[in-house]
């Protein structure tokens, strides 16, 4: 069931391959191409387009549908969140640790940045402190789920701090959707983003979710699209498919423990076979799908050539810019010597892995272990 069978692709934190029930709600949807803002028929079946997805969107995370935003992006609701609802809510400042993902880093300075144990979990002694020290009204920033090494991050402690401090807390879940259950109402977070390519929709296409009596600015000022939040004619298409990601993730979520089991499996293999390999975060809660490894001696980009080769498709764990690896801010910020750090690539599973797209990547990884140290 590998999404291209000449290849396997294990890049699901990445991106996922799109849901069929997702694509064909995208097609179906443009027959409904009139626009939603528009008061005749044509723009009211587009309408319901947009609502039916809201309210599958809304579903998923146990949240009301009037307090779903549709975006253009994950990285988009990041900003609205961290943007329009301190400029709304008054904050003056926003803390998040070193591990977060850069569209949520973009609005933490350097000065504001929480640090993580050697498990890449955040110290929650150290936001606290944060907490206690800046007297002025703050937002605290949380992943659930790091998208590189999969560690969870405790939620419920976050949130239970902001509230205890008086702050905001946005939780960043784009990469936790469909790999464990969210619920905005237990959670009692102010928002959290979402991101429709992580799940099974298309590109392009985010969500903000907010608590009641949220009050946000708009980050994207023009029309009233999206209550007032988010002006632009909506993707009504992407959102579709979002819906019906949405509508799937129960599934998703019902095939963990299958994924589970690869993952393991796969882990087991490559420590039997590459002792001196490193797995990053495995002491602490992790995403079923996903591993960060380093291969001690072998840079990420020669892994992931090697790979791609051999028709596995991974992911640096570092980033290549004019022929310099930059080892990756979340393992530096985990404490990893640079070099290790440069050695790492994540390999993220999903519900099209199978057992042989687990042995195709041991054939491909294990030998290169052996090239390294000859
Ligand atoms: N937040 C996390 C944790 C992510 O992993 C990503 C994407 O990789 C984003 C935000 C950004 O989402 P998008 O690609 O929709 O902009």
């Amino acid at each position: 069931m590998a999404p291209n069978d000449s290849q396997s692709y294990l890049d699901y934190n990445a991106t996922t391959p799109v849901l069929p029930a997702a694509a064909e709600a995208v097609a179906s949807s443009f027959a409904h191409y009139g626009n939603p803002s528009s008061v005749h028929a044509a723009g009211r079946r587009a309408r319901a387009v947009v609502e039916d997805a809201r309210e599958a969107v809304a579903a998923m995370v146990n949240a009301a549908p009037q307090h779903v935003i549709f975006t253009g992006s994950g990285t988009e609701a990041n900003a609205l969140a961290l943007r329009g609802m301190t400029a709304a809510m008054r904050c003056n400042a926003v803390v998040g640790a070193g591990i977060e993902h850069p569209s949520v880093l973009a609005h933490v300075p350097e000065n504001a940045r929480i640090a993580v144990n050697g498990n890449g979990v955040i110290d929650l002694a150290a936001l606290e402190s944060a907490l206690q020290t800046l007297l002025e009204p703050v937002m605290v920033t949380v992943m659930a789920a790091n998208n590189e090494t999969g560690v969870l991050q405790p939620l419920k402690e976050a949130v239970e701090l902001a509230r205890k401090y008086g702050a905001l807390i946005h939780v960043d879940a784009v990469q936790a959707a469909g790999k464990m259950p969210l619920d905005m109402r237990a959670l009692g977070a102010d928002s959290m983003s979402l991101s429709a390519h992580k799940i099974g929709g298309v590109k392009g296409v985010g969500g903000l979710i907010i608590r009641a009596g949220v009050d946000l600015a708009a980050d994207m000022p023009g029309g009233g699209q999206e209550r007032r939040r988010r002006a632009g004619t909506e993707n009504v298409p992407g959102i579709a498919g979002f819906g019906a990601a949405a509508r799937a993730v129960k599934t998703l979520l019902d095939d963990v423990p299958r994924i589970s089991a690869l993952r393991d499996r796969m882990e087991a293999q490559m420590l039997a076979g590459v002792p001196r390999a490193v797995i990053f975060g495995k002491a602490a809660p992790r995403l079923a799908n996903t591993t960060c490894v380093a291969l001690p001696g072998v840079t990420s980009e020669t892994q992931v050539m090697r790979l791609d080769l051999a028709g596995v498709a991974v992911s640096a764990g570092s980033a290549c810019s004019s022929g310099k690896i930059t080892p990756s801010h979340v393992l530096l910020a985990m404490g990893v010597e640079a070099n290790l750090a440069k050695a790492a690539i994540r390999v993220s599973l999903g519900w099209g892995t199978t057992d042989a797209d687990i042995d195709r990547f041991l054939k491909a990884w294990l030998p290169l272990a052996a090239s390294a140290a000859a």
